[in-house]
């Protein structure tokens, strides 16, 4: 299957990419490559597929066939060890502008393989103001085999001047039926269960797929769509507060524990800590403690961004639970995102009002933006919690 088969329901798009990567293969074998672009910025909802498409491209250039699936390059794409593709993800919260200069150096030089050099941005909107300056100056100038790929939820994202610099490459949220499919397809879950994680994920594929197989996120989530009715008094809200965040603190433990360890003893390993086992400071040659330190405090901000992460997860997973009551009330026909608590969603639905239900959406909101701006998430949800149980 070509590497463009994962991006489900995105028929424009991989039309698009189809036919750069066709340009893309004629400039390499010295042809006039009409219509390649070397900054290109992928687009759309949180879901939608913006790195697998970025990834995608990235092997259909690299592939002598534009995106067997099967040959070594594509293989290599795939799994991110392909020499002539860097991967890169903010280290923290943001890129930093040190980050950004490393890459830049490392784009500038030519591809090991002979065809293109790709960086991928995941996230590039993470991108701070002095960082993307030194990445304009490269987009500006691009060395003939250097080829940008950024990701962000929308061109606005990005400043105007980066962005009026790239292709741009519109994702859309897939149809539910189309991610059901997939997932019936291609990780063999029943048709029922498909349908109910496609729904569920709102169109988020890699979420859809977590919820379909993951019994651990499964009862995460009923976790917190269990909150909506569990505030009636004062106590039970700063409750259900503590229980979002501590949920998404267990996610970020969940994803970085294990790599963490596997970082630390690596550092270990090459600041001479040897099987010897003598302490780490009396091994360590000048350095290697503040090397570790370095890392230490890159762990925590990548801890940090995770949680935060998962908890707007949780957020929108609540966004999504009082947009079905409001369609409810509203009499309007259509899927609920939450098919599997209908019987909830009614009940609360004649309990309230439609301008309670849009009152409670707007608090979800208000604390992602606050949680964004950095404020204590404890305080923020707690806000959060209480508005949604006061009364009409
Ligand atoms: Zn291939």
């Amino acid at each position: 299957m070509s590497v463009f088969g994962d991006l489900v329901g995105q028929d424009k798009a991989v039309a698009l990419l189809r036919q750069a990567a066709g340009a893309a293969a004629e400039a390499v074998a010295g042809g006039r490559g009409a219509g390649m672009t070397h900054a290109w910025l992928f687009t759309g909802p949180p879901g939608s597929g913006r790195s697998t498409a970025a990834r995608a491209f990235a092997a259909a250039l690299l592939c002598p066939d534009q995106g067997c699936g099967h040959c070594e390059a594509c293989h290599q794409v795939d799994v991110g060890s392909h020499p002539d593709v860097t991967f890169v993800r903010p280290e923290g919260l943001s890129y930093s502008v040190r980050q950004t200069r490393e890459l830049v150096l490392k784009a500038a030089g030519a591809p090991t393989l002979g065809r293109w050099r790709i960086v991928l941005f995941e996230d590039a909107d993470r991108v701070t103001e002095a960082a993307a300056n030194a990445l304009l100056k490269a987009i500006e100038e691009p060395p003939p085999r250097t080829v940008w790929l950024l990701c962000a939820p929308s061109p606005d994202d990005m400043i105007i001047t980066i962005r009026s610099r790239c292709r741009v490459v519109t994702l859309r949220t897939p149809p539910t039926e189309a991610v059901a499919n997939v997932l019936a397809t291609r990780d063999g879950v029943p048709h029922e269960t498909a349908l109910f994680a496609a729904r569920a994920a709102q169109g988020h594929i890699g979420r859809a797929r977590r919820i379909a197989l993951d019994e651990q996120v499964r009862r995460r989530r009923d976790e917190v769509l269990s909150i909506p009715r569990s505030l009636t008094g004062v106590g039970d809200c700063v409750a259900a507060a503590e229980r979002l965040v501590k949920i998404s603190t267990e996610d970020s433990d969940a994803a970085t524990t294990a790599l963490n360890e596997v970082e630390t003893s690596e550092l270990r390993k090459v600041y001479g800590e040897g099987s010897s086992g003598k302490g780490l400071n009396r091994g360590l040659v000048r350095g290697g403690a503040g090397a570790l330190k370095d890392l230490e405090s890159l762990q925590k901000s990548r801890a940090t961004r995770i949680k935060r992460d998962s908890l707007d997860l949780a957020l929108l997973d609540l966004v999504a639970f009082y947009r079905d009551v409001l369609a409810v009330q509203l009499g309007a026909v259509v899927e609920l995102a939450n098919e599997d608590r209908r019987h909830e969603v009614e009940a609360l639905a004649r309990a309230s009002s439609p301008e309670s239900t849009l009152r409670r959406t707007d608090a979800i909101m208000k604390c992602r933006e606050r949680l964004a701006a950095n404020v204590n998430p404890q305080i923020a949800v707690e806000a959060m919690t209480l508005a949604l149980r006061s009364p009409v």
